[in-house]
């Protein structure tokens, strides 16, 4: 039985290595046409303290694809970021997302939103980034107080003190940093330290069981002792129950994003309700 299960196993897996090895060539050479197709686009998930007043968005990239429907960015990113492609369509998100803040900033009600854009590692260290970050925020006109750009921990480990100049440099401009996916990296505390941050984000998958799992539990309620600590904002990622925010609102932790609230949105249906 065993060698029966072992054969099925074996070419199930060959197949499917098969097909992933193709399926990514034209993926990718189709990623190569979405952007001047028009076939990206941005969604906000909104961001929301524990009074339930709305502070910002998050800006996450779509692409529809005329076949395949909708893709996940954790298919297409990671290709894009290996081909280089990030590059061009890191851009064109920082540039929609400076766009929005720019109309936003003419309307008193939503003046004070933020948006937040993930920015890939590649893309942070291209030596012209913070030249083309002002370019951009120049060029739209958006105030740069109200852009906070979204790093991940790998960024971190790469090079420390170029990481932290450009970092520097865009944060004397009034942009501000918030460390995505808090917890699921390999970086030392130590760069809590040294890094200019104003913003820990608690990845999705330590809430998903916090009100069951006790060691999720605790890694959240260190997670926001210790961004209290810093002087650091805590935002809880991937909040979908009531129960969840509870807890943490008992736990000190004051802005959420989840489904709870809102899920990623086109912007013409983002505050419908308002
Ligand atoms: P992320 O930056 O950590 O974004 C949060 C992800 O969690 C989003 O997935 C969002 O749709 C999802 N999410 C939000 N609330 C909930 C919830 O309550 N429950 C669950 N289960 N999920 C929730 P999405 O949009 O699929 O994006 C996945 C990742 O792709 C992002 O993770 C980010 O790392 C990357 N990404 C998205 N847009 C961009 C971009 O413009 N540039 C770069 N470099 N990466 C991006
Ligand atoms: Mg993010
Ligand atoms: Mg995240
Ligand atoms: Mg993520």
């Amino acid at each position: 039985q065993a060698k029966a299960v072992g054969g099925n196993t074996l070419r199930f897996f060959n197949m499917e290595m098969q097909t992933s090895v193709l399926e990514r060539a034209k993926l990718e050479g189709d990623l190569h046409q979405a952007l001047e197709r028009n076939e990206l686009s941005l969604h906000y998930q909104v961001q929301v303290d524990h009074h339930d007043i709305t502070t910002g968005v998050e800006a996450l990239l779509r692409w529809y694809h005329p076949q395949r429907g909708w893709v996940s960015p954790a298919t297409f990113i990671p290709l894009a970021e290996e081909n280089g492609l990030i590059l061009p369509i890191g851009f064109w998100v920082l540039k929609t997302a400076c766009e929005q803040l720019a109309k936003w900033a003419l309307q008193p009600a939503y003046a004070a939103l933020t948006i937040s854009v993930n920015v890939s590692s590649v893309q942070f260290q291209q030596p012209d980034f913070v030249r083309t970050v002002e370019g951009l925020l120049a060029q739209t006109q958006a105030p740069p107080s109200r852009l906070v750009l979204e790093v991940t921990e790998s960024l971190l480990m790469s090079e420390p003190t170029r990481v932290r100049n450009t970092m520097l440099k865009l944060r004397s401009q009034g942009i501000r940093f918030a460390l995505d996916d808090f917890g699921t990296g390999y970086s030392s505390l130590s760069y809590l330290k040294r890094l200019p941050l104003d913003e820990l984000k608690i990845d999705q998958s330590f809430i998903r069981e916090l009100l069951t799992d006790k060691t999720d539990a605790a890694i959240v309620d260190t997670t926001i002792l210790l961004a209290a600590s810093l002087g650091l904002t805590v935002v809880a990622e991937g909040v979908e129950k009531k129960e969840q925010l509870d807890w943490l609102k008992g736990h000190g932790c004051y802005h959420y994003q989840g489904y709870l609230f809102g899920r990623p949105t086109p912007i013409e249906y983002l505050f419908e309700a308002y």
